[in-house]
């Protein structure tokens, strides 16, 4: 509105030009009666849509129950004071955003004059602030990752109200994406997508962790990439949905994270602002997640052949003997040597030993039945254990490892075939009870004969 300077300046116009959210209401009818330009711009409301302050916070609260639990004894407290002290609320605008206001009130009258400072970007800041403390301390405190991910998740649900975020995890060996955290959508949805394979027009998710790039998809039904996954997301009534890769400090895709609306929906600057809050924080979970596993693996494998190290062996192996001490259940230990090895190193080389060694493993899990373990406890020594196992099932298995092992054709440095054989060592459990030690002592005296015996043999010693 114009103002000449003949014109009355009335109060509504000096106020129209505050930057400060403001409007009044009559204390009487408890009508409202005017609000300024900077309230229409921070809440989208105009007075056609407040009757009375009352309704307007009901609506615009986003717990109504704040209004008879804070606001109602706030407004008595502060009656008879020329201004109120301020409090804090969150309130709905039109358009569904959220704003955080600080509050107060004068009354002049019969009428209170309401002011709304808009501290939305204070206050999100400080709870990003709080929710990457809370997070790197449970990083620190080594938590559960799906633990961490739900509290970056709900802090961004938080933020961005009627959205639902998901962080996906990467899953390199198999090329799919596995359910990191998803907390609030629905358990079919999340099971639907649990383990699917990346690749082009993969949803949202897929799509993006195969062109390690954002993937904004705003309408869920109408874009080609969702084409196989329509009906699922009608099912999860979900109608858009953007996508991050999530990126390792090494440009290693961990993951994905997501923002999905139940309408069709772009998201605004402040949205790609939260996605990259979001993806950082969730990246730095899941490198550090990885890493602790891998150096738990590191204590539990052998680095070069990727069996169960000793201290595993040790550990199984004393579960596996108690369980059979109960059960009244036979077990054997195989110890397996590889035959005048020295001489593969000093002929063909320490790195085609290496890749022997590496075969030998190889071959030895394929012979293998699932229940058994095989460890790499020393150099060129591996022992096995076979739970449950009778006397002549054990020999059997022993001797199938002696011949696949034998059979194996491997190359040198030059193209040289190479063969390797093994000797074995056989202990067995019937009844009573024995240590692991003790019974894998007895697979190397077994071993030893074997060796004596002209070594690519099997040898069972008898209680
Ligand atoms: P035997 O038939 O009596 O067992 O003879 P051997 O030569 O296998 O026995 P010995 O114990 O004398 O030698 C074992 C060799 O295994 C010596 C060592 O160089 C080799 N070795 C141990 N660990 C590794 C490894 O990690 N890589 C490679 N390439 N060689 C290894
Ligand atoms: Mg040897
Ligand atoms: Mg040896």
């Amino acid at each position: 509105m114009k103002i000449s300077p003949k014109d009355d300046i009335r109060l509504e116009d000096v106020l129209n030009t505050t930057p400060v959210a403001v409007g009044w209401s009559s204390v009487s009818s408890g009508r409202m009666e005017y609000v300024n330009k900077a309230f229409r711009d921070l809440f989208g409301y105009t007075l056609e849509d407040i009757p009375d302050m009352e309704s307007w916070y009901l609506r615009a609260l986003s717990q109504p129950q704040y209004y008879q639990e804070v606001i109602e004894p706030w407004i008595k407290e502060c009656q008879g004071s020329d201004v109120a002290h301020a409090l804090k609320a969150m309130l709905h605008c039109k358009d569904h955003s959220l704003k955080q206001v600080s509050m107060t009130f004068s009354s002049v009258g019969d009428k209170r004059l309401w002011y709304f400072n808009d501290v939305t970007d204070y206050w999100v800041a400080e709870k990003r602030l709080r929710t990457r403390s809370e997070m790197l301390e449970m990083v620190a405190k080594s938590s559960a990752l799906k633990d961490i991910l739900n509290v970056i998740v709900k802090q961004i649900q938080q933020e961005s109200p009627f959205s639902l975020c998901s962080v996906l995890l990467f899953d390199k060996a198999n090329q799919c994406l596995k359910l990191g955290a998803a907390p609030d959508l629905p358990d079919f949805y999340n099971n639907a997508i649990d383990g699917i394979k990346i690749g082009a027009n993969v949803g949202s998710c897929g799509t993006a962790a195969h062109l390690r790039e954002r993937v904004i998809v705003d309408n869920i039904h109408t874009h080609r990439y969702w084409k196989n996954f329509t009906q699922l997301a009608c099912e999860a009534d979900v109608a858009a949905c953007w996508s991050d890769p999530i990126m390792s400090s090494k440009g290693d895709l961990l993951g994905t994270f997501a923002i999905y609306k139940r309408f069709p929906s772009s998201p605004t600057k402040k949205d790609f602002e939260l996605i990259n809050f979001a993806s950082n924080l969730a990246s730095i979970a899941i490198e550090n997640s990885r890493a602790q596993e891998e150096l738990e693996r590191r204590a539990y494998f052998d680095h070069l052949t990727g069996l169960a190290n000793r201290r595993q062996f040790f550990e199984q192996c004393e579960n596996v003997l108690n369980q059979s001490t109960e059960a009244h259940l036979p077990l054997a230990i195989v110890m397996m040597d590889v035959d005048h090895f020295k001489q593969v190193n000093d002929e063909y080389g320490h790195k085609a030993g290496d890749l022997a060694l590496q075969k030998l493993a190889e071959t030895s899990m394929s012979i293998l039945r699932k229940e058994d373990l095989i460890a790499r406890i020393g150099g060129e020594e591996f022992a096995i254990l076979l739970p449950f196992t009778g006397k002549k099932e054990a020999l059997q298995i022993a001797d199938r490892l002696r011949l696949g092992i034998e059979q194996c054709i491997l190359f040198g440095p030059d193209n040289e075939k190479i063969h390797i054989t093994v000797s074995l060592g056989v202990a067995f459990k019937q009844g009573g009870h024995c240590s692991a030690d003790e019974l894998l002592n007895k697979a190397d005296k077994a071993l030893y004969r074997s060796k004596a015996l002209g070594r690519n043999c099997v040898y069972l010693l008898e209680d």
